[in-house]
């Protein structure tokens, strides 16, 4: 058996849905970036300015690495029965167990195996670092980014968490998925509640749900909070809708993100009862931890008066 047959027969085994290896050349899409970031589309996150010349060259995050190896964890779960009457909604990912703590030993034990192998470099990461994933893993064959400017995978959706090694074993690399399978669909563009699609696999990040309700920290502009649609965390929207999700997705097998249905989503009250203590004691080891209580507090209002509470 190959080292790359063993590589994904090891990442299958540890319950990851796909493996590859790229290279770590120049990113396809460093001009696309840098127009992105010039538009204002980054809005706070000022550090993707500061990240952004490693994700255009990513041989320059970690020195001496000469491949990545990308894997792909399939969080999908169908949305449970909502009650009778307005609830704000949650996206799926955020359901259960925080998918950076679901993922990195399982990262760290796919390393381990490439280190038997000869790798003196191992540097995991998921949804962290500097990294453009969502090119690494189009680039090992893993998908094509979707207008949605999601990985999009033939075999199953959009409904992936992306992690990966970059390391300075020399593995053959895998051909990219060159083929753009949206064709004429514009479904995830039609259906984005706030516009934040404003161009084909162009995302203005400052309108966009997740965006609002996850990493800015004011006020979200009135003018967009009537436009929410009931969302308190992120928003799977543009995924619902895609064709490939429609077809493709599969339930998870990995009980992490199976939902604990631990919010009350018809209680506009829920969290404003709740101390810090008892926020972190429930949520602590999930995505509602990084935004936290007040802004989760500022989420839910805002999402029922989308609702028109
Ligand atoms: S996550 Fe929601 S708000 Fe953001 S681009 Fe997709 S549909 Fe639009
Ligand atoms: S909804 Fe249609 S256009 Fe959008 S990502 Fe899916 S296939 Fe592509």
């Amino acid at each position: 058996m190959t080292v790359a047959d063993a590589l994904r027969d090891r990442a299958r085994a540890l319950g990851f849905l796909a493996c590859g290896v790229t290279d770590l050349e120049p990113n396809r899409h460093g001009a696309a970036l840098d127009r992105w970031l010039a538009n204002g589309y980054g809005g706070t996150m000022r550090y993707l300015h500061r990240q952004a010349a490693k994700r255009k060259r990513p041989a320059g995050i970690v020195p001496g690495a000469i491949r990545a190896v990308v894997v792909l964890e399939n969080y999908y779960e169908p949305a449970p029965p909502a009650p009778a009457g307005p609830v704000v909604r949650i996206a799926r990912y955020a359901r259960g167990r925080d998918y950076h703590l679901e993922l990195i030993d399982r990262l760290e034990e796919l390393a381990a195996f490439l280190r038997a192998r000869g790798a003196t470099i191992t540097r995991c990461y998921a949804d962290g670092g500097p990294v453009p994933e969502r090119e690494l893993a189009s680039r090992a064959g893993l998908g094509w980014i979707g207008k949605n400017a999601m990985l999009i995978r033939p075999q199953s959706g959009s409904f992936v968490l992306i992690g990966s090694i970059l390391t300075d074993l020399a593995l053959p690399v895998d051909q990219p998925l060159e083929t753009d399978h949206c064709g004429t669909c514009t479904r995830c563009l039609d259906a984005c509640p706030t516009g934040a699609i404003v161009e084909p696999r162009v995302v203005d990040a400052t309108r966009c749900i997740s965006y609002l309700t996850i990493e800015l920290k004011s006020a979200v502009p009135d003018a967009l909070v009537p436009r929410l649609d009931g969302w308190a965390f992120g928003c799977d929207v543009c995924n619902d809708v895609c064709p490939w999700n429609e077809r493709f997705a599969e339930p998870t097998g990995r009980a992490a993100y199976h939902d604990r249905a631990a919010i009350r989503t018809d209680d506009p009250s829920f969290f404003d009862r709740m101390t810090e203590a008892e926020f972190e004691a429930r949520f602590g080891d999930t995505p509602l931890e990084r935004p936290g209580l007040a802004r989760m507090r500022r989420n839910v209002a805002n999402a029922f008066r989308s609702l028109g509470q």
